[in-house]
């Protein structure tokens, strides 16, 4: 068969991280490595081309097409569909990835015949089977109409095959995250082991956390010609038994790579020493989800940590000049004190790289928002990016929340000494790119401000 796997470009409306960092559409490489020998794969990797599906799609004519997205492409990927269909009624059209997993509702599309809801690297083949020689339905797929009932579903399997990164090759040289030139992306475990409330990533392994065989990742690793690695698991330093196997292997193999991973506060607060052994082995940022430097909240998102971690975490990393990438939770109740408050810390803490989420009651996990306050439409996908208010403040009006994110924003990352360092360490290319895309983000907040600001004048105008 032909397949043609595609990965969404995001909505003009989206908010988007898509503008300082690309990086490679793993799980499309996953299912690529799963092609039978007679089957050919192309993967599109739409967020990179100019060109509109329906090239692509005249181009390949496949006989299946996969697309694979987050809660933010789920229009995108039910448009895809519905074009493949009317230029090839019998094109087949699968759907997959994080968001379809939890939320399958969703894309119950007209226009998509599949949707992977569980365990895609076992049920991708025998998907294959079912459509070219008519055996049954795999467990863990779901046609048109069909609800997804847990209890009826295989259970969580884990399998892994390792991705088949050629299909991307014409793509490679253009993948970065933030600073990481050309990065590959290496998985080394499935879910994480805690169980912050707000979090939408122990959804998809319905709160379970399995580890790879660390020298099967090992020789992943080791295999890969790249030289700046980002390590996509949920929580990398979980476990610091694990962490030491790691670093004793990086170490006795002679690897020699540059790191970026995903790591808690409170692990690194507690283990100076692995993180410095990790640095001396390669380890250059670490992505922190501080999440809050006020005790309440940590407490009310079921963070397990405290603002203490937090703050000796940033004191470590400084230290050891590892770089940290900050996410911070901005709550729907604070007002113009809350954002000054954590401008000072994040400035005290020298924090030169934030994430600021205003809450997210993201769909399929646990939180909830208050009742009457939700103001994202829940069908309205594109705008579920971690980026627009989905409640509404309590304190400030809509546009004035905008404001004082942007404003943050702008404070924290374009500090004219933070701005000198970059010039100092970073090549000119990097960081034209960094540039360009920061102020892509602000542009796409200032459209935020003025619309929010005219739906808020009409509004006041309507009840005068
Ligand atoms: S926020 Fe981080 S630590 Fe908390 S459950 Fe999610 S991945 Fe794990």
């Amino acid at each position: 068969m032909k397949i043609l796997m595609i990965r969404p470009r995001p909505e003009a409306e989206t908010i988007g991280l898509q503008h300082v960092m690309i990086v490679e559409p793993m799980e499309l490489e996953v299912l690529g490595a799963l092609r039978r020998d007679y089957d050919e794969v192309v993967i599109v990797d739409m967020i990179l081309e100019r060109k509109p599906l329906r090239h692509f799609l005249e181009l390949h004519d496949p006989d299946m097409i996969c697309v694979t997205g987050y809660i933010t492409n789920v229009n995108t990927m039910g448009a895809y569909c519905a074009t493949a269909k009317a230029l090839n009624p019998r094109v087949v059209t699968v759907v997959g990835g994080v968001h379809c997993e939890v939320c399958p509702e969703d894309l119950d599309l007209p226009g998509i015949d599949y949707r992977v809801v569980r365990n895609p690297v076992t049920v991708f083949p025998l998907l294959l089977e079912h459509v070219e020689h008519g055996a049954g339905v795999p467990g863990g797929v779901l046609a048109p109409g069909q609800r997804l009932i847990e209890d009826e579903l295989p259970a969580l399997d884990f399998h892994y095959v390792a991705p088949d990164r050629s299909l991307v090759d014409g793509y490679r040289d253009r993948y970065f995250y933030i600073f990481h030139d050309k990065v590959a992306l290496l998985k080394t475990s499935f879910g994480c082991p805690f169980t912050c409330n707000f979090c939408f990533c122990r959804q998809i392994t319905r709160g379970l956390y399995r580890r790879r065989p660390l020298a099967d990742t090992l020789a992943e690793l080791e295999s890969l010609p790249q030289q700046e690695i980002y390590i996509v698991d949920d929580d990398f330093l979980a476990d610091r038994r694990f962490l030491t196997a790691f670093l004793d292997e990086l170490e006795s193999r002679g690897i020699r790579k540059h790191y970026m991973v995903y790591g808690r506060a409170d692990f690194v607060a507690d283990h100076p020493d692995l993180i410095e052994r990790f640095r001396d082995l390669g380890l250059r940022t670490v992505i922190v989800g501080f999440e809050s430097f006020i005790a309440e909240e940590l407490e009310q998102y079921g963070k397990r940590s405290d603002v203490s971690a937090n703050r000796r975490a940033m004191e470590i990393l400084r230290r050891l000049n590892v770089e940290c990438f900050a996410t911070i939770i901005l709550g729907p109740d604070w007002d113009r004190s809350h954002f000054r408050r954590l401008e000072k810390e994040l400035k005290a803490l020298r924090i030169h790289f934030v994430n600021l989420q205003p809450l997210t009651p993201i769909p399929g996990t646990e939180f909830k928002a208050p009742e009457g306050t939700l103001l994202l439409d829940r069908a309205d996908h594109a705008r579920w990016d971690l980026a627009h208010l989905s409640i509404r403040p309590s304190r400030l009006s809509i546009p004035d929340y905008y404001r004082e994110i942007l404003r943050l924003y702008n404070r924290i990352v374009f500090q004219p000494a933070v701005l000198f360092g970059h010039l100092r360490r970073q090549n000119w290319r990097m960081l034209w790119r960094m540039i360009k895309g920061s102020r892509r983000v602000e542009r796409q907040y200032r459209l935020k401000i003025d619309e929010a600001a005219k739906h808020w004048k009409a509004e006041a105008g309507r009840v005068h």
